[in-house]
């Protein structure tokens, strides 16, 4: 999901959705169910520039960016993505 301004950096960037595996082998990970989502926004500012990754806390998600991942989520679930 493109957004124009990243939580963290405020920077535009891409916004995605990530599932982690802990590694302990008694967690519900090590069975399929991954911890997550994390979320992280991808920034890519020139091809000259290196690609910058900002990892937001689900404190930072909130206002606008909190309305637009619960609409992405509920149609997520909903089959239409
Ligand atoms: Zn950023
Ligand atoms: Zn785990």
């Amino acid at each position: 999901m493109h957004i124009d301004k990243c939580p963290k950096c405020g920077d535009p960037g891409f916004l995605v959705k990530k599932y982690r595996r802990c590694g302990k082998p008694n967690c519900k990970c090590a069975t399929g169910s991954l911890h997550g989502p994390y979320w992280t926004v991808q920034h890519h500012p020139s091809r000259f520039k290196p690609i910058k990754d900002c990892h937001i806390s689900q404190k930072l998600l909130t206002g606008d960016l909190e309305e637009r991942i619960k609409e992405l989520l509920a149609k997520e679930q909903a089959g239409l993505i």
